[in-house]
């Protein structure tokens, strides 16, 4: 066992679950009063917002970092590069290009409505939930209030209770920085975020697993209330021969132990197509050691897993404790980690060789630094594969073959699809962010933000005053008849 490194905050005992004040009932109302007053449809309000947002972010930028590393041990430049300083890049992408994104645009008005205008508009939906997670705890609350906000909306934060510190800190930051009676944050677990999805939102956003998804999916049709759904799921990486398999390695252990394995889009698993998986097995532990060094429990650098629940279950994935596999691994190989303990609950960057499609490790997301190799023949084999599975959040390929990038795009279905590096299409602000299937419902970023957020209203205007329409009034008299289907 490892001793304890310096830097790994050491698990506390669980904080009682703060006492809501006001109650969720309360806090909402006050939020859809103040929606219907306009105060939040001025672009400059928003941009306000938007402004004020990053201003704390940048100003308080350490003060969040200590709390990201007291839930997560996450390091600083891991805080500032997917946390604090990605939402201030989603921030300014959006301000640049917001006046564009709101402009109504014209629509072409047949010739039998003539004379007329058509255009749509961006409206705001109204008061939104958006319900976040524990593993980029402030990033996955903040990228959608992004959205939220420059779309004219009001919204109400649920952050993860399993990040206490960083939910803690935008509890008590975000109302002070932005507008108090257009954002609210309510702390808690299960029942508080259940008394929230009692009350009437104009649209729930939760990032997520995808049994709580069905829970708030469930909860939103009880008032039809429209709802994304950012889940997760087993990502692939496929690697080809005639792929560089060191750059390859390199890239998805980059991907893969980023937040101790804990990223919804980390490549879940490798499948290695005909005789890559040996050298992959030689180039990934190398890149682990030159990312985390010989003993990753004593780097920086390295994450911690959340809470014992978790990393109880992912220390049952890798002995295999149901399985009861003849190696303690289900008949996989160890190829490096596999260190761990539980009172840092510390877990190396773990590869496993020669895992078998049905091992217990296949067979959830792992969400953790375990990454097991399955090999498979070619390309049609690492298909089947995950066309017989539910539809990932990101599929990899790593490849040097164009045919094989057209097959994977074309044969298969995911969230995204990134050829040579996994997580990072995130950081295109253009492209949307979201699944499809199991992995999710709509998506966001950028311009998709302003899509989920809005709703796209249609609007016709003609004037009263010619009144060409009279044709199509009753009585339909056999000339009119014969007009009608002429022309319209
Ligand atoms: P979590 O346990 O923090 O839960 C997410 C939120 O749901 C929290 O705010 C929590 O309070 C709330 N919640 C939990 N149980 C609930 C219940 N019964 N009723 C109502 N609300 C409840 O986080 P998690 O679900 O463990 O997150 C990990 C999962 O999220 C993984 O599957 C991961 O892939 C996925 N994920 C997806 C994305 C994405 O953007 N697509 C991002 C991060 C994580």
């Amino acid at each position: 066992m490892p001793t304890p490194p310096i830097h790994r905050p050491q698990p506390q005992a669980p904080a009682p679950a703060p006492t809501l004040t006001p109650a969720p009932d309360e806090t909402v109302s006050r939020l859809r009063a103040a929606f219907l007053t306009g105060r939040t449809r001025p672009a400059a309000w928003r941009k306000d917002q938007l402004r004020a947002l990053r201003t704390l972010l940048i100003e308080h930028q350490e003060e969040f970092a200590a709390a990201l590393h007291a839930d997560l041990g996450k390091s600083g430049t891991e805080a500032h590069l997917t946390e604090t300083g990605f939402v201030v890049n989603e921030i300014d992408h959006t301000l640049r290009h917001l006046d564009r994104w709101l402009r109504p645009r014209r629509v072409p008005v047949p010739l039998s409505l003539a004379p007329a205008r058509a255009r749509t508009v961006r409206e705001p939906l109204g008061t939104v939930l958006i319900i976040s997670p524990w593993n980029y705890p402030l990033m996955l609350a903040l990228a959608p209030l992004v959205g939220a906000l420059a779309a004219g909306n009001c919204a109400v934060i649920k952050p993860s209770e399993l990040a206490p510190a960083t939910s803690a800190l935008l509890a008590d930051r975000l109302p002070r920085a932005l507008d108090p009676e257009a954002v609210a944050v309510v702390e808690g677990a299960v029942p508080e975020t259940t008394a929230l999805l009692e009350q009437p939102f104009d649209h729930i956003f939760y990032t997520g697993n995808g049994t709580v998804g069905r829970v708030v999916m469930a909860a939103a049709a009880r008032r039809l209330t429209p709802v994304t759904l950012e889940l997760g799921g087993k990502s692939p990486a496929v690697v080809e021969p005639g792929a560089d398999l060191r750059a390859a390695a390199r890239r998805i252990a980059w991907g893969k132990f980023m937040n101790a394995g804990q990223s919804c889009t980390a490549p879940d698993y490798v499948l290695a197509i005909g005789d890559t998986a040996p050298a992959l097995e030689r180039h990934l532990t190398t890149a682990i050691r030159e990312m985390y060094g010989t003993d990753p429990a004593a780097s920086a650098d390295y994450g911690q897993v959340v809470n014992d629940r978790h990393f109880d279950r992912l220390l049952a994935l890798l002995e295999d404790r149901e399985g009861g596999g003849g190696n303690g691994l289900g008949g996989a190989r160890l190829v490096t980690g596999g260190e761990h303990d539980r009172t840092t609950r510390y877990l190396a960057p773990t590869v496993l060789a020669d895992v078998a499609p049905d091992a217990p490790v296949m067979r959830e997301e792992i969400f953790g630094p375990i990454l097991p190799i399955v090999r498979v023949p070619d390309l049609d084999a690492a298909i089947a594969f995950i066309t017989a599975r539910d539809k990932p959040l990101a599929l990899y390929g790593f490849t040097a073959s164009g045919r094989t990038k057209r097959r994977l795009a074309t044969e298969t279905s995911s969230g995204a699809l990134a050829f040579g590096v996994p997580n990072a299409h995130l950081s295109v602000p253009g492209l949307p962010f979201g699944g499809v299937g199991e992995s999710g419902l709509g998506s966001y970023h950028g311009a998709h933000s302003i899509d989920t957020f809005s709703h796209t209203k249609a609007v016709l205007d003609k004037p009263l005053l010619l009144d060409p329409l009279r044709a199509v009034y009753p009585p339909y008299t056999r000339t009119k008849d014969r007009l009608l289907r002429r022309f319209l």
